[in-house]
């Protein structure tokens, strides 16, 4: 039994390491900049470089709890001299990495204190994936929110195309009875008792369809 307990700590032991990502390099700097909950401006001698907080993502600025994920972030690392695990770059060119101030690993710190999710389409991360759990069991930070809208999801909402009304179309129906122009998402389209095909700009706009 006990071989066998070890076997799986040993096991266990590497799927943690392995759904970590690799570093590949590491520099220190002081953070003079949070941008948001995962975003921070590192001064590296005269150079300013933004780092991107790998394997989480807060609430964007402007999202429920987005100004409290910057505001523990800012605590956590604000002024500080700190040093930024760099593991890649996203698509942006960022720099993605951790990043350490006072000995504390602020990635996982936001998460822990449930100010930032962790960012499970980019991360296999077993530890963040395991904080979050434990934040979210606690209800800390955001997690009071029983439904807390994740940020990828919230930026997807906006990216959204809006739907227009038919104005793109070019198609009015001008009712010549009573002056009133219906665009082609309208009941009352080519369906009055008089009218004709019209311009945008031919009669007043319908209440209802907005002409
Ligand atoms: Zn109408």
């Amino acid at each position: 039994m006990r071989y066998l307990a070890a076997i799986t700590t040993l096991l266990l032991a590497g799927l943690l390491t392995a759904a970590q990502p690799k570093v590949v390099s590491e520099f220190t700097g002081r953070v003079v900049g949070v941008t948001d909950g995962d975003t921070v401006k590192v001064l590296v001698g005269t150079q300013s470089v933004t780092v991107r907080l790998e394997g989480i993502d807060a609430p964007e600025t402007g999202q429920a709890f987005g100004t409290r994920s910057k505001q523990a972030l800012s605590a956590l690392v604000f002024g500080k001299t700190a040093t930024v695990q760099k593991t890649g770059e996203d698509r942006f060119g960022r720099t993605l990495g951790a990043i350490i101030a006072d000995g504390v690993n602020a990635n996982a710190k936001m998460v822990e204190g449930g100010w930032a999710w962790h960012y499970k389409k980019y991360s296999t991360d077993a530890g963040l994936a395991a904080l979050e759990r434990q934040a979210k069991d606690a209800k800390r930070g955001l997690w009071a929110d029983p439904n807390p809208i994740a940020p990828w999801d919230y930026r997807a909402s906006r990216r959204a195309p809006k739907v227009e009304p038919a104005s793109g179309t070019g198609e009015y129906w001008l009712n010549t009875s009573s002056g009133v122009r219906h665009n082609s998402t309208c009941e009352n389209f080519k369906k009055t008792k008089r009218g004709r095909l019209s311009s945008k700009t031919e009669g007043r706009p319908c209440g209802i369809c907005g002409g």
